[in-house]
């Protein structure tokens, strides 16, 4: 039996008459062509939405956002390659009509409206919504650290370019200590060897080699002082050398941080669906909740909803902004202590043996003492109110004090607006299916994301790697609802004729 064979190369071959005919019917590109079809530029306010009189015929938005959905879904990303593809790949040659923007007018357009592509993602999520795919009851909301185009030999805090400079002093004055040594040998008695002579530099007594040496070296110190100089004015406490919007991002894995940005998405229970997307220069999830649940709310249109997220997201005053926003959070409480001394790490009770009683304001102790409210200060940043509650008297007496704590009293401390927290840690403890959820749903779809390589950005500058976001999570919702629903009833929904009626 012989091996499945190809067609001669010199054969002559009657190939399908249309270039229809190369594409199957049931192709995504085909719902990629009609559903941007279907998008008003000019409102979404694409670059060359509208011509000039005058000047070279642009490129219509609508096809090189098609050929970058195409891409995103198919994990191309880079304008080289887009470039080539769109010479080579027969779904792309279809879904342009042959047409081969060259890779850097690609770039631009992705450049240049970065922005948009949220008003894109928007749109779609609103198609979404038409088709009943949100079901916007329970959505989880999570964060992920995602590398920028910045590699940590190019990110210095404050800190360590003072290392940096301090190093390079040190190597000055050694090397100036050699000059001087160089010099003195220089004008010393006469070299018996010619040989020796050359090795020290040239004649000079090493001075030409050193002396440039020690000018590189204060080159790159003056350099180091100037960005220093530039980190101070600015307020900052780090700086990218590359991409100047990134920041250090701490996480488990890769020497435990990364330069990069926070990735925040909101996704709904029903079908996966990334209803919300943000990417924040802030390396912890505590300051995003309300933001994300209140975009999530706006993209579904829903009057409430309810967000389940980890305890990272555990901070009061975006619990408050939630329920102010009729947005029902469950969040597990995060406590104030481990149940462990500051001191020496030894265990000692923890906060969820101390009762609150709102009615007195004052916290029971396991000894049966009352703490009272003795002092109020400002959390870190200045943004929140926290009350410390103790009873030194009590504690000066109690046999439990050992277990209770390592200092001579035990504090106890509370925000302010600690209720929203303990009723949205409530919440979830009387519904731990809902936690159980939150990982199904949010975390595959990060999983996803960087299976498909996109844990890395390739733009730098926070708008710019905003928009590769939100391109990447329009793929994935486009990937999701290929998956849920059929080409015919997909492409009906943006009333197209599907390609086996046509
Ligand atoms: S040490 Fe103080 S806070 Fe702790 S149980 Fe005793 S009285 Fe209560």
């Amino acid at each position: 039996m012989s091996h499945i064979q190809g067609h001669d190369r010199d054969e002559t071959l009657l190939l399908p008459p249309r270039l229809d005919d190369y594409v199957h019917a049931e192709a995504p590109v085909r719902f990629i062509d009609a559903y941007v079809d279907g998008l008003d530029f000019v409102a979404l306010g694409f670059t060359h939405a509208e011509t000039k009189a005058t000047g070279r015929a642009p490129y219509h938005p609508a096809d090189l956002l098609k050929l970058y959905l195409y891409g995103y879904l198919n994990r191309v990303r880079s304008s080289r390659r887009l470039e080539l593809e769109c010479s080579r790949n027969l779904e792309l040659i279809w879904l342009l009509r042959s047409l081969r923007p060259d890779f850097k007018t690609i770039a631009n357009f992705r450049k240049d409206n970065r922005s948009l592509f949220k008003n894109v993602l928007r749109e779609f999520n609103l198609l979404c919504r038409k088709l009943e795919l949100f079901g916007a009851e329970l959505v989880a909301i999570d964060g992920s650290k995602f590398k920028a185009l910045n590699s940590k030999h190019r990110h210095h805090s404050a800190r360590e370019l003072k290392k940096i400079i301090a190093r390079i002093d040190e190597r000055i004055e050694a090397y100036l200590k050699e000059l001087d040594c160089a010099d003195g040998e220089a004008q010393g008695p006469v070299f018996t060897n010619p040989g020796d002579d050359a090795r020290r530099g040239g004649g000079d007594g090493g001075g030409g080699t050193l002396r440039e040496k020690i000018e590189q070296l204060r080159t790159s110190r003056e350099e180091q002082n100037r960005r220093l100089e530039q980190l101070q004015r600015s307020g900052q406490n780090e700086v990218s050398l590359t991409d100047a919007d990134a920041r250090k991002m701490r996480q488990s894995t890769q020497g435990g941080y990364l330069i990069g940005y926070n990735v925040q998405i909101a996704v709904d229970g029903k079908h996966h669906l990334i209803a919300a997307e943000e990417v924040v220069q802030s390396s912890s999830d505590r300051g995003q909740l309300g933001d994300m649940a209140v975009a999530a709310k706006e993209a579904m249109q829903v009057p409430t909803l309810s967000v389940v997220a980890d305890k990272g997201y555990h901070a009061a005053n975006q619990l408050e902004a939630c329920e102010q926003a009729a947005v029902e959070t469950y969040v597990p409480a995060q406590g104030n202590t481990s149940g462990r001394s500051g001191k020496d790490g030894r265990p000692i009770y923890s906060k969820e043996r101390f009762r609150y009683d709102a009615v007195k304001n004052l916290y029971h102790c396991p000894g049966g003492a009352e703490l009272k409210c003795c002092k109020r200060s400002l959390s870190r940043g200045g943004r929140e109110e926290i009350h410390h509650y103790a009873n030194r008297e009590a504690c000066g007496n109690c046999a439990l004090r050992g277990a209770c704590t390592s200092g001579k009293h035990r504090v106890i401390t509370r925000l302010a607006n600690e209720a929203v927290v303990e009723r949205a840690a409530q919440r979830y403890a009387a519904k731990p299916e809902n936690g159980a959820q939150r990982k199904q749903i949010v975390e595959h779809v990060f999983g996803t994301l960087k299976g498909w390589g996109y844990g890395a950005f390739l733009m730098k500058g926070l708008e710019q790697v905003r928009g590769e976001i939100a391109l990447a999570a329009l793929a994935y919702n486009l990937r999701r609802v290929l998956n849920v629903l059929s080409m015919s009833e997909l492409l009906k929904a943006v009333g197209r004729p599907s390609a086996a009626v046509a």
